[in-house]
């Protein structure tokens, strides 16, 4: 079934059909731009690691993962399995789709090799909050050591204060910054940081000590 960008594999009820929408059209207004994506839903973590080989080549699932993007496909469970094979509960799915569909739009810009992970993780957390937080956001990790997906799982794996950080980063520089941001790392093969003062005029670390300050 089609539905937009959006080719859906699996059973798809009205209301499905409606939270693909929403999450789908989130990620549209935010990047101003439309892509066609696939949706594979799964019931078991058999079909969903067998997904998973196909999408991406490995076929290991950690118990909280319920959803995965690798380039412009997504598996994920559907909703009311959520809780069968997570610690997940079924409300928390629109969140997860429409952070998975952000990695969809991002890996428009995944050649960069300099993507720092908090960021290819923040982004689609703030996305899919689809809000700016003001809550406190406990200890931050230093996000200028987060670089690689190694990185990001020895601070914890900081999806909630890198989804903070980026809204910090929205909230007072305006979404135009990140797409700037995002165009640049598409076009050059200069350091994230470098990249990131040029369009902030601003370091990174400055920016991260800004962030803290404000969320104490
Ligand atoms: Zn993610």
């Amino acid at each position: 079934m089609k539905i937009k960008g959006v080719e859906v594999f699996g059973d798809i009820s009205n209301s499905l059909k409606q939270k693909i929408l929403k999450a789908y059209n989130l990620n549209k207004d935010f990047f101003s731009k439309s892509i066609n994506i696939e949706i594979l839903f799964v019931k078991t973590d058999v079909e969903f690691r067998n997904e998973l080989k196909r999408i991406c080549g490995k076929a290991e699932r950690e118990p909280w993962v319920v959803g995965h993007a690798s380039g412009k496909k997504i598996v994920i469970f559907y909703p009311e399995c959520f809780n069968k094979v997570s610690n997940h509960s079924e409300e928390e799915f629109d969140f997860v789709l429409a952070h998975e569909i952000s990695h969809c739009f991002l890996s428009e810009y995944f050649r960069h090799k300099n993507l720092l992970f908090w960021f290819v993780e923040g982004l689609p957390n703030y996305i899919a909050s689809n809000k700016l937080p003001k809550k406190k956001t406990g200890k931050s990790p230093k996000f200028s050591k987060i670089i690689t997906p190694k990185d990001f799982k020895a601070a914890g794996n900081p999806y909630r204060q890198s989804g903070y950080f980026v809204a910090f980063l929205v909230e007072k520089y305006g979404k135009e910054k990140v797409l700037q941001l995002l165009i640049k790392l598409r076009d050059t093969t200069e350091s994230f940081s470098d990249l990131f003062e040029q369009v902030y005029e601003l370091n990174l670390k400055k920016a991260e000590q800004d962030f803290i300050k404000r969320h104490k």
